[in-house]
């Protein structure tokens, strides 16, 4: 079943507003298993609400609806869906009487304005409205339907959850059950191209890939009439993912991120861990003591901004800076060395990198990182070279480092 939104307000267009409800609902439609092709936004203008409903209505099977049920002039959302689907509009005794209450309850004036709410498409379904007073409508007809939402948040949030969430679950029946595998070291366009077999064919489980800085989580989603069932589905294809991508996938469970995989890691192997970081500040120390549970393992995090700091922490020696420069392989691995034994850890990763703007040469480029990675008595030393901004290649180098660490530890002999 298809879904698609039409956001009513003129407000909107002109940006004075923020579609959030559209966002919120495609959410909603995405959970609910519904695929949205389309979004769109009208002014308050029956016209064209008029060819905007008339084009949703027949390429989606379902439209929702959000913002104009209200009482002025300019709210014609109600009196526009009615005409597109054929259906006059009738007085509702039921909705009077709430509209009556509200304001009987309030101690305010009711308009004739007002009354005009209480008019709905006749044979439509009325959505009572709890926190305002215009109710919400679903319009049946032909297989086609029409959802209408008030545009409030506070009042579209409640009535969705309560009322309409639950027809759609009537209208598509069964479960959706995701679960998402998370792979560190590996670019997006090579992941998905290592899947894309997968993606092509399947329609049940569905796989979509997410790039995010330095990972790619691929989600996996099953629709099944049980929940079991549908986890049945989810784990074929997890198995066959995590066979495709081996080492690289960190993990697929849901809440766990690099950092957390890494520390578990750390804890599983007994290994202690230390960072030295010149271009990322100690974002990198940052994200790993963001774990609970980190201080059975971390053992100390350096900013080495300086030369001198390079020298005096970590011990690099002043003819490699000289020769080749802070930003370069052997600088990585004499800080990695050196911090290593200055904080007596298993592990130890160091970062240094041209995050510019400034500072990037034509054989130095912005973005030009090297990661050194001290693991039992090996030292690797790996050439990144990122885009972006200077936040941007800060973050992708914190991503890189704990991805590097994650498969030095992983290729190094376990403890006895
Ligand atoms: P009302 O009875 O309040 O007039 P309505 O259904 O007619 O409700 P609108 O008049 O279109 O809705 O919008 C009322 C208010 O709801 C807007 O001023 C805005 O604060 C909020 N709103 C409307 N549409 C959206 C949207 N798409 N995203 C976020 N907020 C919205
Ligand atoms: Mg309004």
């Amino acid at each position: 079943m298809t879904v698609e939104l039409i956001s009513v307000g003129t407000e909107i267009l002109l940006g004075n507003i923020v579609n959030t409800n559209a966002a919120w609902l495609s959410g909603q439609c995405a959970a609910l298993g519904l695929a949205c092709y389309y979004q769109s936004v009208v002014g308050d203008n029956a016209q064209r609400l008029r060819e905007a409903l008339k084009t949703a209505l027949e390429r989606s099977d379902a439209v929702i609806l959000s913002g104009g049920l209200g009482p002025t002039t300019d709210d014609l959302t109600k009196e526009t869906a009615a005409e597109a689907m054929g259906m006059p509009l009738v007085e509702d005794p039921r909705s009077l009487e709430r509209i009556e209450e509200y304001f009987r309850v309030r101690g305010l004036e009711m308009t004739d304005n007002n009354k005009k709410q209480a008019l709905v498409p006749a044979g439509a379904v009325v959505l009572d409205n709890d926190n305002g007073t215009a109710p919400g409508l679903i319009l049946e007809k032909d297989g086609k339907r029409a959802i209408l939402l008030p545009g409030p948040p506070n009042e579209l949030i409640p009535m969705f959850e309560e009322r309409v969430r639950p027809y759609l679950q009537r209208l598509e029946p069964g479960i959706l059950y995701s679960r998402t595998v998370k792979i560190c070291g590996i670019g997006e366009s090579r992941a998905a191209a290592m899947v894309q077999d997968l993606i092509d064919t399947q329609t049940n489980p569905t796989i979509a890939p997410y790039a995010k800085t330095g990972e790619v989580h691929l989600r996996v989603t099953a629709r099944a009439e049980r929940e079991k069932e549908a986890k049945n589905l989810v784990k074929t294809v997890v198995k066959e993912l995590e066979k495709r991508f081996g080492q690289d996938v960190y993990t697929t469970k849901e809440e766990v991120t690099l950092e957390q995989a890494v520390v578990e890691l750390l804890l599983k192997r007994k290994m202690t861990v230390c960072t030295i970081e010149s271009c990322t500040g100690g974002m990198l120390a940052s994200r790993l003591i963001n774990v609970p549970g980190v201080s059975e393992t971390f053992r100390a995090g350096y900013i080495t901004y300086s030369n001198r700091a390079k020298q005096k922490v970590a011990g690099v020696k002043k003819k490699t800076l000289e020769k080749y420069g802070a930003v370069s392989p052997q600088t990585a691995e004499e800080m990695a060395r050196g911090a290593a034994k200055a904080a007596h850890a298993d592990a130890t990763v160091s970062v240094t990198g041209i995050a510019g703007p400034d500072g990037g040469s034509r054989e130095k480029p912005v973005g030009l990182v090297y990661i050194g990675c001290h693991v039992g008595d090996r030292t690797v030393v790996q050439e990144y070279r990122f885009v972006g901004n200077r936040g941007k290649i800060r973050e992708s180098a914190v991503s890189a480092a704990l991805t590097l660490l994650r498969r030095c530890i992983l290729t190094a002999e376990p403890a006895q």
